[in-house]
């Protein structure tokens, strides 16, 4: 694709960098077919190509985002599946990240937009206040209906309330702590807790550390490593995320660990972005270094992995995190452990879209999070599994109450390591 950026914006490393991944794109729009926007709403401005279009123009004329911009780019769900389509290797995923930082930095977004936004960036990065908030909406849920007419401000009201678990679980505070394995210690290990999975799914990270501990690794949490940024970051909120990323690879980079384990993808694809995102900082050296230790749990456990029980007659439906199969190509080494496991493992028709959870993209975009989350449970479902694995908690809590436990697949390979079966299907028999 031609570019027109003059001299003098080139200088600016952001917009050299926009021009490079722009210059890539052939037009081709083979990423439309694999866009869950496109499918699902069948306008060019949802696809990829339509996408990049509008950044260009954007960024090109050097104006600030207007309401149509917004709109579609508000509409993507960095599910990155446009990237797997490519065939010119555009790197979408950057592209739309600045566009994302130039959105905030010149639209003013309408006040209950701005608020509702402002709240999100103030509690889903902290366990605790997360927990505090979503005891409330548990408290609110059942007056749900109560809630007049249906702006959007409304529908992304009843879909944070929607979110609230039916029970709590119990309070999770894992920063500060070190987990060593009984016997000989095999490896060394930092894992990212994680700021929503403390507060909503504990069980997993608790499954994660065992599993570790059986297999001779020693887990270590440290106190000043907190949220990854994803959650600010794909906000457009640039220094908080790169503020929250400084922290993480500071407290990461004892020269003794291994790898930095993690078992949220969502988080994980932005850890292995931590070098290019702090390409140009003081930190840049430590940041490719932390990138380049971070791996996903099913990657880490592909070469030590050992069940220790034959695996009950259960079969899993393996729902493929986008952050995971888009984000970081990894798309067999799930599969083969639970497989490894003794499970037998099937895959819904059309895996390669999105479930629609996507960060907040679930709340802020209500509608579209709901359509494609009722695509992806019925062809979950068409395929009679006994319960539903990924690598994702947001993905879990998407596909979670219509009648199938979602479990991460970390609690399946550590029960059938000697754990305990996952809570979620304590009532299967
Ligand atoms: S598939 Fe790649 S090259 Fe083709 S239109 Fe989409 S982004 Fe551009
Ligand atoms: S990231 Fe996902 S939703 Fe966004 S343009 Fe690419 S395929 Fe479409």
């Amino acid at each position: 694709m031609q570019t027109s950026f003059t001299s003098l914006q080139l200088q600016n490393p952001e917009i050299a960098v926009a021009n490079d991944i722009l210059r890539t794109c052939v037009h081709c729009g083979f990423c439309t077919a694999t866009c869950p926007t496109f499918v699902t709403l069948g306008d060019e401005l949802d696809s990829p190509r339509g996408r990049i279009y509008l950044i260009k123009d954007m960024l090109e004329n050097n104006r600030p985002a207007g309401e149509e911009e917004v709109l579609h780019i508000d509409r993507c769900l960095s599910c990155l599946s446009c990237m797997t389509t490519c065939p010119s290797g555009v790197n979408y995923m950057h592209l739309v990240d600045h566009a994302r930082v130039h959105i905030n930095e010149t639209y003013k977004r309408p006040i209950l937009d701005r608020l509702l936004r402002e709240v999100l960036a103030l509690i889903l990065p902290y366990p605790k206040r997360m927990r505090v908030a979503l005891g409330l909406a548990g408290l609110a849920k059942p007056f749900a209906f109560l809630l007049p007419g249906n702006s959007m401000f409304i529908k992304r009201l009843r879909a944070m309330l929607n979110l609230a678990p039916a029970k709590m679980p119990a309070a999770q505070s894992l920063g500060g702590t070190v987990h060593k394995p009984v016997g000989e210690i095999k490896g060394r290990v930092a894992l990212l807790a994680g700021c929503a999975q403390q507060a909503i799914g504990p069980s997993i990270n608790n499954a994660t550390i065992e599993l570790l501990n059986r297999l001779g690794i020693e887990v270590v949490i440290p106190e000043a490593a907190g949220c990854c940024g994803a959650l600010v970051h794909h906000m457009g909120r640039h220094e908080e995320a790169l503020a929250a990323a400084r922290k993480n690879i500071a407290a990461w980079s004892a020269p003794d660990l291994d790898a930095v384990i993690v078992n949220t993808s969502g988080c994980g694809t932005v850890l292995k972005d931590y070098g290019f995102l702090l390409r140009n900082d003081p930190m840049a050296a430590q940041a490719a270094a932390i990138s380049a230790k971070s791996l996903d749990i099913s990657e880490y456990l592909l070469k030590i992995y050992q069940p220790s029980a034959a695996a009950p007659d259960i079969i899993v439906a393996y729902h493929a995190a986008c952050s995971l199969q888009h984000g970081q190509q990894i798309t067999t080494a799930p599969k083969t452990l639970l497989r490894k496991a003794g499970f037998t493992v099937v895959e819904p028709k059309d895996s390669h879209l999105c479930c629609g959870s996507a960060g907040t993209y679930n709340i802020l975009q209500p509608d579209i999070a709901a359509s494609l989350r009722r695509r992806k449970l019925d062809t979950l479902k068409a395929k009679s599994p006994d319960v539903i694995a990924a690598g994702n908690i947001g993905c879990l809590t998407q596909l979670a109450g219509d009648g199938i436990p979602t479990v991460h697949m970390v609690e399946l390979l550590n029960w059938m390591a000697g754990g305990a079966k996952p809570a979620a299907m304590e009532m299967m028999q």
